[in-house]
């Protein structure tokens, strides 16, 4: 019998960042559209990956293209970017051998950041081509404009001038992309303005937000005025997408159990993401300051690396019992159950998030934790590392204001004990900020319900991959 569902195929790049929400789309296809997906991933092999794919609706069909040498193809002091990039490369003939051999041929191929190279592919076999941006809204303007750069001497010459992209409110150099402040025009630089140019290739951009999380950055990507390029394509936000509960990797019940013994709002979730490090030195600023505050808290602690910020990236999940000697002399014995929790290497963070017993979280502003913590209505501390996580401190502390930010930048200096015991009792006991968060997770939901925009710009997209190959 001939399936009578439309198809979609998607391609996801290495870490979790972009694996757990393309995952999600995925599944609002299935459920909400009826569609057939077939999920690509690349990098497939870390256990937290495995886990979670272990977890996954069983509807989607995952496929896991073969693992490719990276060590062989870049240094190992290349950027996060650089490395990722090359995998995706090395990926995409296996791509492209498995669509052509597929009896029931996709429509459409949704691709996330990184797998603009593979449009090619779809065109060859006549399918419509859709990015999906896992980041927000500011980051697709920074994306789109960055082929632009180059040409603006003033800003290259001082870099100390915001970044001015028309429409758009302006941003410090420092707080763009990791790819900017370099502006040696290297390969990472090399790699995002390619990005940017092949964006707007695409059929329709997908976004991981929602129409009223910052409006008139929406509004400013749609004028022709603006951003020329761009809005030749449809812009959709379709979010926010974030991975549902009942997913736990490595999951600890005695996190879960501590915290549910703890009042309302009074623990503060500490974590630098699925990739992220801390040096030594700010990991024991960071233990004074925590035990200074006198608030309660969740610690997921990494040992320590020095000058590599994103240094797990590619080994997330993988154990280590090296930490307890990184702490400063007592802090377990007087802080352990009493005081809070550290937990090793990972911890069930959307379970966590969704607990009221969360006041506080204290992220590195990937943009998937952002979400997670809007979405329960838990105003944050940013502590932003690599990647775009700065653009995404920007957004959270100075547009919509649910965030606090430290006054030294976490990749330049140490961030003294005082400075984060001050940072944590003011987001634990702002009331106003704790408002704001509560009613951008209100609106979240109203987006994401029938009916609602987010609801509605998936629904659009639906449709017209329906129409192109039904
Ligand atoms: N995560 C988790 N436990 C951890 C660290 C991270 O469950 O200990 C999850 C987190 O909930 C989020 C994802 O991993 O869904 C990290 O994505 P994000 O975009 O925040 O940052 P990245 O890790 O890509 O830098």
């Amino acid at each position: 019998m001939q399936n009578t569902k439309p198809h979609a195929a998607m391609l996801a790049s290495p870490g979790m960042g972009h694996l757990i929400p393309v995952l999600e789309l995925g599944k609002r296809l299935i459920t909400h559209h009826n569609f057939q997906v077939t999920i690509f991933i690349v990098a497939s092999d870390s256990s937290t990956t495995k886990s979670l794919l272990k977890s996954t609706n069983p509807n989607l069909t995952i496929v896991a293209l073969p693992l490719v040498d990276i060590p062989a193809l870049v240094n190992p002091n290349d950027n996060i970017v650089t490395k990722i990039v090359v995998f995706m490369r090395q990926s995409l003939p296996f791509l492209r051998s498995s669509i052509s051999a597929m009896k029931s041929r996709p429509t459409v191929l949704v691709v996330d950041l990184f797998g603009t190279e593979a449009f090619p592919i779809a065109d060859e076999f006549h399918m419509l081509k859709y990015v999906f941006v896992t980041s927000n809204e500011w980051f697709l303007a920074i994306a789109i404009y960055s082929p632009t750069v180059h040409n603006l001497v003033q800003v290259h010459v001082n870099r100390k001038q915001p970044l001015e992209i028309p429409g758009f409110r302006p941003v410090r150099f420092e707080d763009t992309i990791e790819a900017y402040p370099i502006m040696n025009f290297d390969r990472v630089y090399g790699e995002f303005s390619r990005v940017g140019i092949e964006i707007p290739m695409s059929d329709g951009i997908l976004i991981n937000t929602w129409e009223d999380l910052d409006p008139s950055t929406l509004e400013a990507l749609r004028d022709d005025n603006k951003l020329g390029n761009v809005t030749r394509v449809p812009v959709y936000p379709v979010g926010p997408l974030v991975r549902p509960v009942e997913f736990a990797v490595h999951g600890n019940p005695e996190i879960l159990k501590w915290l549910e013994l703890q009042p309302s709002e009074s623990v503060i979730y500490v974590s630098f993401g699925s990739g992220g490090t801390i040096s030594e030195e700010q990991m024991i600023e960071l233990a004074w300051g925590l035990e200074l505050s006198q608030q309660r808290f969740i610690w997921v602690v990494r040992p320590p690396v020095n000058g590599d910020v994103s240094a797990s990236y590619f080994t997330v999940g993988q154990e280590s019992d090296a930490i307890k000697s990184y702490f400063p002399d007592g802090f377990l014995s007087r802080t352990h159950n009493k005081a809070g929790l550290v937990v090793p290497i990972w911890a069930p963070q959307r379970e966590i998030l969704a607990h009221v017993e969360v006041g506080g979280f204290l992220t590195h502003c990937g943009w998937n934790s952002s979400l997670e913590s809007i979405t329960n209505g838990v105003p944050m501390i940013a502590w932003p590392l690599y990647a775009e996580q700065k653009l995404n401190a920007a957004l959270l502390a100075e547009e919509l204001r649910v965030a606090v930010r430290p006054k030294t930048n976490p990749t330049e200096g140490i961030i003294g004990r005082e400075e984060i015991e001050m940072m944590v009792r003011n987001i634990m006991e702002d009331k106003e900020m704790r408002n704001r968060v509560k009613m951008l997770k209100n609106s979240a939901e109203k987006a994401l319900s029938k009916g609602g925009t987010s609801y509605n710009s998936l629904s659009l997209v639906a449709k017209e991959i329906k129409v192109h190959g039904f």
